[in-house]
């Protein structure tokens, strides 16, 4: 199968844009800020809390960066006009991190102030190793001014664990996944058992020394386990929530963990980018090309 999603992952470029686009729409809320907020609307009136991400990454010119900058304050404005239970998530070569960071960081701080001032939350996606400490540094450096700054921390890192030490604390807040991009041996484990059984203890370190952890996993091993574990540990509410990818199927679990009375949240892309992001994302995990052989086949 290893060898088919290579394949396959290898081939996509030329695979036509219109069969791309059937896989992509299954995990995309659509290209506007309209479709987004229908989406919002429909999951938020399921019980779920939403995490909107505007799709995209690696920008590349400043105005770029600015109309990426702008893109995010009007969801803000939507949201907060709609009153939906929606926050966002970005990723930071999105707003010029990597072409230019202090244009990154600038971006990110009236962002940041623009989530204050509504009384929204900003996180920021973690990206591939080269960006994890400047991204660990920029969460830092505005932490302390307020709570509505998240994280994200990856368990294939062989480093998350020192990580969470350094970073724990009650106003810690982050999003535990185990990461999708491809890292080498030498600071990634390898092994998926590894990399679940990491994140499942960051999970609960994170909760243990007070912070509050998104358990951000479609892994029904790892949803079963932790909340177990937050049962018998009768971990408080807002301690934690279960954060998945729209779209993703999972079997009637999520309806069970509300009935449970968890929170759970849905991630959902939106954006004109859904193509380069799609085929970087499968190039980038070759895993992932085969739910395209699945959701092919998978009757609609
Ligand atoms: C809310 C959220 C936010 C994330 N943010 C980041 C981030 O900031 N940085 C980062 O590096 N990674 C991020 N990820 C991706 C994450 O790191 C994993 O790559 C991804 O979630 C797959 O890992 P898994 O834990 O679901 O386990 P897996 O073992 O990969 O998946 C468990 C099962 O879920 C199903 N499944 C998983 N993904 C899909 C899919 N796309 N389509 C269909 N079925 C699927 C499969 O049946 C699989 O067997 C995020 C994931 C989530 C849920």
């Amino acid at each position: 199968m290893k060898l088919v999603n290579n394949t396959l992952a290898t081939l996509l470029p030329l695979i036509p844009k219109v069969f791309v686009k059937r896989f992509a729409m299954r995990y995309v809320a659509g290209e506007t800020v309209e479709e987004a907020l229908s989406v919002v609307n429909r999951l938020n009136e399921a019980g779920y809390a939403v995490t909107l991400d505007i799709l995209g990454e690696h920008t590349k010119s400043h105005d770029s960066a600015y109309q990426v900058r702008d893109a995010y304050f009007d969801l803000y404005n939507a949201i907060h006009n709609r009153g939906a239970d929606c926050n966002i998530s970005l990723k930071l070569t999105h707003l010029g991190l990597g072409f230019d960071d202090d244009l990154a960081e600038n971006n990110f701080s009236q962002l940041l102030n623009k989530a204050i001032s509504l009384n929204n939350f900003l996180r920021i996606d973690m990206e591939n190793s080269p960006y994890t400490d400047r991204t660990i540094n920029l969460y830092n450096k505005y932490r302390d001014e307020t709570d509505c700054i998240g994280l994200v921390i990856q368990s294939y890192l062989l480093r998350s664990a020192d990580d969470i030490d350094n970073l724990s604390g009650n106003r810690f807040n982050v999003r535990i996944c185990k990461g999708i991009y491809r890292e080498p041996e030498e600071i990634a484990y390898q092994a998926p058992e590894e990399i679940r059984q990491n994140f499942i203890s960051l999970a609960q370190k994170v909760i243990e020394s007070g912070g509050y952890v998104g358990i951000a996993t479609h892994d029904l091993f790892i949803i079963d386990t932790l909340e177990t574990w937050i049962l018998n540990k009768k971990i408080s509410g807002n301690r934690y929530e279960f954060q998945v990818l729209y779209g993703v199927p999972m079997a009637g679990r999520l309806e069970k963990l509300l009935d449970a009375g968890h929170k759970v949240r849905i991630y959902v892309p939106v954006g004109e980018e859904w193509y380069p992001y799609s085929i970087r994302r499968l190039q980038e995990n070759p895993h992932l090309a085969g739910y395209i052989i699945k959701n092919f086949f998978r009757k609609k």
